[in-house]
């Protein structure tokens, strides 16, 4: 019989899959590598892992233990599925910008969701972090995952998916494509190919709102460059420890409505359902489309499925309230003249 012995051994081996239409224009092989297939739908559910297990071995999780996180929806997926087979309880903080579909299936994996303002800095009690580091005061036997920090996130990546995406390349990957969020997915997975071969360059997507970009260019930390923004999952509003910056060669900017409309493309020229930071990488990558020949072999990572922006980009109203979409559907309300 073939079978796995719990969900959690799903994990990981992705496919890669070439892009076609969608990239037409770009000289290079361009493979996405469609982290959707993992269990929890998302690349997250890899380091949520390997931060359970770490901490399990370091002795700082036991049975019986709550996980709390401040988490924007996937790692709380991840930490939510590996919670269960484990048996452990979550709770999650969450801001009110992440999208309703992703609190939903937090709560039917049995966590605890607590949403917290988008709009207040790190620091103020009452955002998503500041919420989820008083519980682990306040709650007896938890422990905080803290994905931003926690180096088990990278070293994930550093262990799965580099190896995979070098052994599915068979080492001919000459840049990787990624949205930086807590840095894990980027560096490990950049730390890893680069020891292969050091030629290889990484490329992090980042968000117009986000101070990963003017850092690395400048080393000066940029508090103008803090905005509110819509994109989901990448752009931070402080330097996570999981961000190692000589990993990455440049950060490109997409913007919310580029990305938003980059989504939709996706899913409509290849096929394959994925949420908004994999439009805001194929975006980035068109955006820096002049650097790249025909040998070159790009891979872009896709982190999580379309199914949790289906009340966002994949809405045409959310699309035409931020004047995302240009055309207008006539209604018989607007054809009618008082
Ligand atoms: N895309 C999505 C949808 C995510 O949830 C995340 C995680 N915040 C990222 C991209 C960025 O990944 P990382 O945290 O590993 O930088």
């Amino acid at each position: 019989m073939k079978y796995y012995n719990n969900i959690l051994e799903t994990i990981g081996n992705t496919p890669m899959v070439k892009l076609n239409k969608l990239v037409a224009e770009i000289p290079a092989t361009v493979l996405a590598k469609v982290e959707t297939f993992n269990p929890g739908n998302s690349i997250k559910d890899r380091m949520a892992l390997k931060m359970i297990e770490d901490a399990e071995k370091e002795g700082k999780l036991k049975p019986g233990y709550t996980i709390i996180e401040g988490t924007s929806g996937n790692t709380g997926m991840g930490l939510a599925i590996a919670a269960i087979i484990k048996g452990y309880k979550c709770i999650f903080t969450t801001t009110d910008k992440q999208s309703k579909e992703k609190v939903d299936a937090l709560k039917a994996f049995g966590a605890e969701v607590i949403v917290c303002p988008t709009n207040v800095d790190p620091e103020d009690p009452r955002s998503y972090y500041s919420v989820s580091s008083r519980l682990v005061n306040e709650t007896p036997n938890s422990w905080k995952a803290n994905q931003y920090d926690n180096l088990s996130n990278s070293k994930a990546h550093y262990e799965q998916t580099g190896p995979e995406i070098w052994e599915q390349t068979e080492g001919k990957i000459t840049h990787l494509v990624v949205g930086v969020g807590t840095g894990g997915t980027i560096c490990g997975t950049g730390k890893y190919l680069k020891e292969k071969n050091p030629n290889i360059k990484i490329w992090g997507i980042d968000t117009y709102g986000s101070v990963f970009k003017k850092y690395k260019e400048t080393g000066i930390f940029d508090k103008n460059e803090i905005y509110p923004y819509i994109t989901e999952g990448i752009g931070e509003d402080f330097l996570p420890e999981n961000v190692d910056m000589s990993i990455i060669d440049l950060f490109e900017k997409v913007t919310d409505k580029d990305a938003a409309l980059m989504t939709r493309e996706i899913v409509k020229k290849e096929g394959i359902f994925v949420g908004n930071s994999a439009g805001a990488a194929i975006a980035g990558l068109k955006q820096l489309k002049d650097k790249l020949t025909k040998d070159d072999v790009v891979v872009v990572i896709f982190h999580d499925h379309g199914t949790r922006y289906l009340g966002k980009m994949f809405n045409d109203d959310w699309m035409r309230e931020r004047g995302f979409l240009q055309e207008e559907f006539i209604t018989a309300k607007d054809l009618v003249k008082d």
